[in-house]
């Protein structure tokens, strides 16, 4: 069977060609949408991170700008820096990247930014109305992996979606998404985590596979069935053996799933692109929000 490859880039280049006129009108009306991102502490992962994201915003004329604050920052002090954001009219989407150092409370710190700018989707107001299916912004990743499924006309309605991992940034919110009434989802979702008992089962049933566990080439070929599509949210950096540097892996053994699965999205070149596309169109649609507010 051919196996086909859902890439992320394909779909992102049409986001971004998509949102270009959405910018100009932002722009004749001299708004440019920004976004600050907090970065707490050197952790290398994030650093990349929050550089590709700013890349990309500079690559496409909109502002960003990261604020470095020390690793022993106090709880406190970072909740008044995202309160003086707030209240910054310039900036329309504050995005906290994690994790946080652990004296932190990570769920103080997303509630203390505005829900009109948490671009991140990840506070209790934004999860909520996704969880009533009236979402206002959806975490960036599930949000990527749904816009995947509409570019390939991948519709959901009726089929199993099997999701592993139930994390509020990706796991958790994918299987609202993909079981919501909605055109493209509609599905009969299972969500797996550590504590599921026969999950072999699950995902030899399953005719979509959301991987979203980071435990690296976890799914092979006898785990799913003929046809399966697989969306691999995975990142894990092992070493290569055959040069002793590290790679990049996802969640599933690729090699060995190409040419049983229907269609899977690759590693990289899949879902990270379409985090990264979801960000801008989610700070975009924060700067539109925030000319109809102040109007
Ligand atoms: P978390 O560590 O927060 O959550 C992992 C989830 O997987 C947990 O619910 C955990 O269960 C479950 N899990 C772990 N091992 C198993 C197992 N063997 N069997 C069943 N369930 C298991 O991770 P995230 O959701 O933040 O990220 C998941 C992966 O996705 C990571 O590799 C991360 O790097 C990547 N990622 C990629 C993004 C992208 O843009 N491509 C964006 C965000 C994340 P339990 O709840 O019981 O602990």
């Amino acid at each position: 069977m051919k196996t086909k490859i859902l890439s992320g880039k394909e779909v992102s280049a049409s986001v971004y060609s998509d949102i270009k006129s959405r910018i100009d009108t932002l722009r004749s009306r001299e708004i440019t949408p920004n976004l600050s991102v907090l970065l707490v502490g050197n952790n290398p992962a994030s650093e990349v991170y929050v550089n590709s994201k700013s890349k990309r915003f500079s690559k496409l004329g909109l502002l960003s700008e990261t604020i470095k604050l020390p690793e022993d920052i106090s709880q406190d002090h970072l909740i008044s820096k995202i309160e003086e954001l707030n209240e910054d009219n310039k900036i329309h989407g504050i995005l906290v990247q994690l994790p946080l150092p652990k004296h932190i409370d990570t769920d103080s710190i997303i509630k203390a930014i505005k829900p009109q700018k948490d671009v991140d989707g990840f506070h209790p107001y934004n999860l909520g109305t996704l969880l009533m299916g009236k979402p206002q912004f959806i975490p960036c990743t599930p949000k990527g992996i749904m816009r995947i499924f509409e570019y390939y006309q991948i519709d959901l309605s009726g089929m199993h979606v099997v999701v592993v991992g139930r994390s509020n940034i990706v796991g958790r919110p994918i299987s609202i998404l993909t079981s919501l009434k909605n055109k493209f989802s509609n599905a009969t979702t299972t969500l797996c985590h550590s504590g599921s008992e026969n999950m072999i089962q699950y995902l030899q049933d399953a005719d979509i596979i959301i991987l979203a566990l980071g435990s690296p080439e976890f799914l092979k070929e006898n785990h799913i069935k003929k046809g399966a599509i697989i969306i691999d949210v995975g990142i894990n950096r092992i070493n290569d053996q055959s040069n002793g540097n590290k790679k990049l892996v996802g969640d599933a053994d690729q090699e060995s799933l190409v040419g049983k699965a229907g269609a899977i999205s690759p590693v990289p070149g899949g879902v990270g692109p379409m985090t990264i596309a979801m960000l801008v169109e989610n700070t975009i649609e924060a700067a539109e929000k925030s000319v109809d507010f102040s109007l």
